[in-house]
């Protein structure tokens, strides 16, 4: 290979996001040169369905021109200026007026950082501020859930509850505290959704109980859990978790990072799917289409204005946010997002194929090699297992992978995750990519199946 080759490259200097060490510098990377509507192809040329959608953000396809031009326009226009302070850009204003007219209830106050993980840390930080701008600096306690994933900075990292990527790095333990992890998969539960909701809304209460309520500053939830795979609660939960967390004075902050932005056919899935008014939603990935990096927070003006309110003349300074915080081609980027969201109405396709997809994955159940089928709408995975064995075990991983590089083989990329095969294709995917997935799918199973012998 010759040394200016992208792969070559890539193997030899890059330290991946998520890279597995064991590999490093000796498994050479896959390298995504084009892309186009749900397709990408690599630097040799090869296509693939993408059933990833980039990593849970792709909404209107890639290579979409208006979207594309909306960013060179604005790149052309005013590249970049600092957001500090009373400084803004016009994408950044319009955006924010577009988010709270999207988002439910009074959550009208934006703020904007540079992707999911930050907006996370932004948005504990500002259930601190809040309670410690009321004198009350000891309620900063937070509850997370067992198998979330809520970023990679060091607080998102902490929060987030999946055993598995608790290595060798540090985590904030002290006050960081992980509930129950909510799963209630019908095909294979031993209890009704009611006593299911009944036992987390109990064990919450535990949990507050121990740590006391007057320590406790925000409970932070993704509506269905995703890289934790894809595991979808019982109906009723979310909304008795922010009926336990208005009775002690809890802040809810729901994790629409992947959720948001049409996955599960509505712009914010809180309210329209789930139906709680959250006191603070965060967003990212979808709502660029994945086209630029940023996210946002989205505070309640009961939130926003008691902070402001509270706010100290000697030290009058909200001191969170990014340089790139908001960034005006970014803000553009998502900007044009919403427009043709809106204009294509991809929430209501979303709604119509979303059940095709599920209905069709399920239908894979019957292979001997698949322990369960788990989504909503357009996130979604299988989860394999050698027949018999239970759990995340080195063989039930190994099957999954095995499932996953015939998946790559025949053009189609799924993600791999311990024994599951995780997809969240582009929300433009239509019957017949779908009809492709589900039969890729089912190929890959077979031989895999064919190779137990
Ligand atoms: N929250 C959820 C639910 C996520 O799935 C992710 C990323 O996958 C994040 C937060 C972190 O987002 P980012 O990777 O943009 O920092």
């Amino acid at each position: 290979m010759a040394p200016d080759d992208p792969v070559a490259q890539d193997t030899r200097h890059v330290l991946h996001p998520w890279a597995d060490l064991t590999v490093l510098g000796k498994q050479e990377s896959l390298i995504i040169s084009e892309a186009n509507g749900v397709e990408v192809s690599d630097s040799r040329g090869k296509k693939y369905l993408d059933a990833i959608g980039g990593m849970w953000c792709v909404t209107v396809g890639y290579g979409n021109e208006e979207l594309t031009r909306a960013i060179a326009a604005q790149a052309l226009k005013m590249a970049y200026f600092t957001p500090f302070g009373d400084v803004s850009s016009e994408p950044a204003a319009k955006l924010a007026a577009m988010l709270a007219e999207l988002s439910p209830g009074d959550l009208n106050r934006v703020q904007f950082t540079t992707c999911g993980s930050t907006a996370v840390e932004s948005a504990v930080r500002i259930a601190h501020y809040y309670y410690a701008s009321q004198g009350r600096p000891e309620k900063h306690h937070v509850l997370a859930r067992v198998n979330s994933y809520h970023g990679s900075t060091f607080l998102a990292a902490s929060l987030s509850g999946k055993a598995v990527d608790r290595t060798t790095f540090h985590y904030e333990s002290d006050w960081v505290h992980h509930l129950e992890n909510p799963v209630h998969d019908p095909d294979n539960a031993q209890v009704s959704a009611q006593e299911r909701v009944d036992a987390l809304t109990a064990g919450m209460e535990a949990a507050i109980a121990r740590i006391g309520a007057g320590n406790i500053a925000c409970y932070v939830a993704e509506p269905v859990l995703a890289s934790g795979g894809v595991l979808v609660p019982p109906p009723g939960y979310h909304e008795a978790a922010l009926e336990v967390c208005r009775r002690h004075d809890i802040l809810y902050i729901s994790d629409e990072v992947v959720t948001g932005f049409g996955r599960l056919g509505h712009f914010f899935a809180s309210e329209a799917k789930f139906g709680i008014v959250p006191d603070m939603i965060v967003t990212a990935k979808g709502l660029t289409s994945g086209y630029q990096p940023l996210g946002a927070v989205l505070v309640s003006d009961r939130v926003a204005n008691a902070i402001a309110e509270a706010a100290n003349p000697e030290k009058p300074v909200f001191s969170n946010g990014f340089t790139y915080s908001g960034h005006p081609v970014a803000c553009a980027a998502a900007i044009a997002n919403i427009e043709i969201m809106r204009r294509e109405d991809i929430c209501g396709h979303v709604r119509e194929v979303g059940p095709y997809f599920i209905r069709r994955l399920r239908e894979l159940r019957s292979s001997p090699i698949v322990a369960a089928v788990r989504g909503d709408h357009l996130m979604a995975c299988v989860e394999c297992h050698v027949p018999g064995e239970v759990g995340p075990t080195a063989r039930n991983q190994a099957m999954a992978r095995r499932v996953d590089a015939y998946c790559e083989e025949a053009g189609l990329l799924v993600r791999p995750y311990e024994n599951l095969c995780i997809m969240s294709p582009p929300l433009v995917v239509t019957k017949g990519g779908i009809d492709r997935i589900v039969d890729i799918m089912a190929e890959s199973l077979a031989r895999a199946e064919r190779d137990l012998g």
